[in-house]
């Protein structure tokens, strides 16, 4: 790996000594400029009006003057000299000071650009304050979010071919019974095949959503919408596999409910998701109760089931992508697996939060969301 030029210290001395010869040129200028006239008054005042001064003689005021000079330069180098030394210590210590920090964070960056993502450089105690502490510590906050991303990169590609391989394993299995012979073809086969493929497409469909709202790609028409609206459309076109499915489905709406500010059509597609699951995981006989209340400055949605329910300490998993209480379950239901994920990003976009709460296995659930008010 190329290791950074070291070019700092030669320049940090340069400028120093740029500000030295600075120094030098000016005191030699002032000196030229002022110190003939001063010499000069001086000299008078010493011999004195009526000439009984000390000296005497134009010869010997310019011997004086001249040897003033030659002490007056002599004076300037041995300065001059003496503070390029300073000037080169100090350029070292601070090009140390400096160049050391930076030059690690180079070698950190280039080992992050090349997929090092557990790089991180050091915060040096004499930089803690600087910016080279600040800049370091910032360095550090990106190669943990870089790590993150990647991490969750990788984990999504094993869940998604993990939940790929289990409908295609079902498709190859029949498949190769029917080429085989072993299979009968038959309208219940055909079926079976269909259904693994709808499987397939439902996954399919559900990771291009996810990836979309997680990369805030989707377009959210936000504005001002009843809740009681978003409630009674999506209950009603519901009802049906509610009643199929022998559960009840309550809807209870208080009156004068402000306006909620959302996608009509994301908020529908978020409390179609908690009625679908309620009714998933909702054994027959049950009331699955969809309300709306005003909480704070938003409104919030609630679906309520008296289901299987799940662990407190569970909530807040339900969220993560691909985890399922119970995985046989929720795949023989029909169940992906990400559209609480969904959900989630489908709420947060339009500024809003998600929840779940049960008392416990058995004992039912509740999912709510809460939509910021329009007002
Ligand atoms: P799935 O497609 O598996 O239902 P979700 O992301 O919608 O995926 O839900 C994730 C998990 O949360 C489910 O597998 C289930 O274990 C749990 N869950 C969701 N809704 C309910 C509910 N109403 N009652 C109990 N558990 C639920």
């Amino acid at each position: 790996m190329r290791r950074p030029r070291a070019s700092l210290g030669p320049k940090l001395l340069l400028s120093h000594l740029l500000v030295v010869l600075a120094g030098l040129v000016t005191l030699f200028v002032a000196a030229q400029l002022i110190a003939p006239a001063f010499f000069a008054g001086h000299m008078r005042e010493m011999t004195g009006a009526g000439g009984h001064g000390m000296l005497g003689g134009a010869d010997e005021e310019r011997a004086l003057d001249d040897a003033f000079r030659a002490a007056l330069l002599q004076a300037l180098l041995v300065a001059g000299a003496a503070a390029s030394a300073v000037a080169l210590l100090v350029s070292l210590f601070i090009a140390r000071r400096i160049a050391g920090p930076v030059g690690r964070m180079l070698v950190a960056t280039r080992r992050v650009a090349a997929g090092r993502y557990a790089e991180r450089v050091p915060v040096e105690r004499a930089n803690a304050g600087d910016e080279l502490g600040a800049l370091a510590a910032s360095f550090n906050t990106m190669a943990e979010a870089l790590e993150r991303t990647e991490r969750r990169r990788l984990e999504l590609i094993g869940d998604i071919s993990h939940e790929l391989r289990t409908p295609i394993a079902t498709l190859e299995g029949h498949l190769e019974g029917l080429l085989d012979g072993v299979v009968e073809p038959g309208p219940e086969l055909w079926a079976l095949l269909h259904g693994e493929a709808g499987r397939l497409r439902r996954l399919v469909d559900d990771l291009q959503e996810l990836s979309r709202a997680e990369a805030r790609q989707l377009a959210l028409t936000l504005r001002p919408v009843a809740p009681a609206s978003i409630v009674r459309d999506t209950a009603t076109r519901l009802r049906p596999r509610f009643d199929e499915a022998g559960l009840d489905l309550r809807v209870a709406l208080p009156d004068g409910l402000p306006p909620v500010r959302a996608d009509p059509d994301r908020a529908a597609q978020v409390l179609t998701n908690l009625l679908t699951n309620a009714l998933r995981y909702t054994p027959a006989p049950g009331t699955v109760t969809v309300g709306v209340a005003p909480a704070g400055d938003g409104i919030t949605f609630r679906v309520t089931d008296t289901g299987i329910g799940f662990a407190p300490e569970e909530a807040a998993r339900l969220f993560e992508r691909f985890y399922r209480v119970d995985k046989s379950r929720s795949r023989a239901r029909g169940g992906s697996g990400i559209g609480l994920t969904i959900a989630r990003a489908l709420v947060e976009a339009m500024g809003g939060t998600i929840a779940a709460e049960s008392a416990g296995p058995g004992r039912g659930s509740t999912f709510s969301f809460t939509l910021p008010s329009a007002d």
